[in-house]
């Protein structure tokens, strides 16, 4: 049989196969076929007419590689589309006064726990969290009372950990955010992330600062007053070490940095 006969004897029976399940589908109370039949035939159909729409990243479910990691990560850019019934956010900030007196990051202000009193600061200004997520004098490997380490069991594994977590207001005005204060306001606050950076980064203890900004309420942000959060740790975070885990394998592969791969192939597909 020719290839055209073959396609055409094919399609055939892609359509009694249709048709059938159709039929049976449609009769009250003689559902005896399920769904999937119907829709493996119906697909089969829209293909062999050449009727299949092709893929399409912006619509079509799809895994993207994330080369810094070495995972998969799943895209449903259709879920964008369905209809949202949830928490709609508000436009934050429109009504904030430039000094707030219950704001515990205010200059002159109680801190919370009201132990301390921020200083009257015209600039950004840095302090150690009243609350920290990251304690400098924790005991490490420290033995249970029996004289073993409780940090080893095969399937319970614990480490204790080093460190300290920093608080950076931005401006002394409560109602402005990052992008409403001028340039040379947010050049201070680089110039801060960097000398808190060198500053922490020669601790001995320190193998990781991680300089970032909860911005927002829903992302767990106490406070509205602008600031961001400083964390030096004694280990490496997953996130991280997974990606450099990733650069040292692409460089013993080719011999090449990923990072500057990675911008200018970025850049490439931007443009
Ligand atoms: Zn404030």
């Amino acid at each position: 049989m020719s290839g055209a006969a073959k396609n055409a004897s094919r399609l055939a029976g892609a359509l009694r196969n249709y048709a059938r399940l159709w039929f049976w589908e449609s009769l009250p109370g003689t559902r005896r076929h399920d769904h999937l039949e119907t829709r493996i035939a119906h697909l089969w159909l829209i293909r062999t007419l050449g009727l299949m729409p092709s893929f399409n990243f912006t619509e079509h479910p799809h895994r993207r590689y994330n080369p810094l990691k070495g995972e998969w990560v799943l895209c449903s850019p259709h879920r964008a589309k369905r209809p949202w019934q949830g928490a709609q956010e508000t436009v934050p900030g429109e009504e904030r006064p430039r000094y707030d007196p219950a704001c515990y990051l205010c200059p002159g202000n109680a801190r919370a726990g009201g132990a301390e009193h921020n200083p009257r600061y015209e600039s950004t200004f840095v302090f150690t969290n009243d609350f920290p997520a990251l304690l400098l004098d924790t005991p490490v490997d420290a033995p249970d009372a029996d004289g073993d380490s409780v940090m080893d069991k095969p399937l319970f594994q614990a480490r204790a950990v080093r460190g300290t977590c920093r608080v950076v207001c931005f401006s002394p005005r409560h109602d402005l955010t990052l992008a409403e204060m001028t340039q040379a306001e947010i050049c201070r606050v680089v110039d801060t992330w960097q000398q808190q950076y060198t500053e922490l980064a020669a601790m001995p203890e320190v193998q990781h600062v991680q300089i970032f900004e909860n911005k927002g309420s829903a992302m767990g942000c106490s406070n509205p007053h602008p600031h961001g959060q400083i964390w030096a740790s004694s280990f490496i975070p997953n996130e991280v070490a997974a990606e450099l885990r990733q650069q040292a394998s692409y460089f013993s592969a080719t011999g090449r940095a990923l990072l500057p791969r990675l911008c200018r192939s970025g850049a490439a597909t931007a443009g």
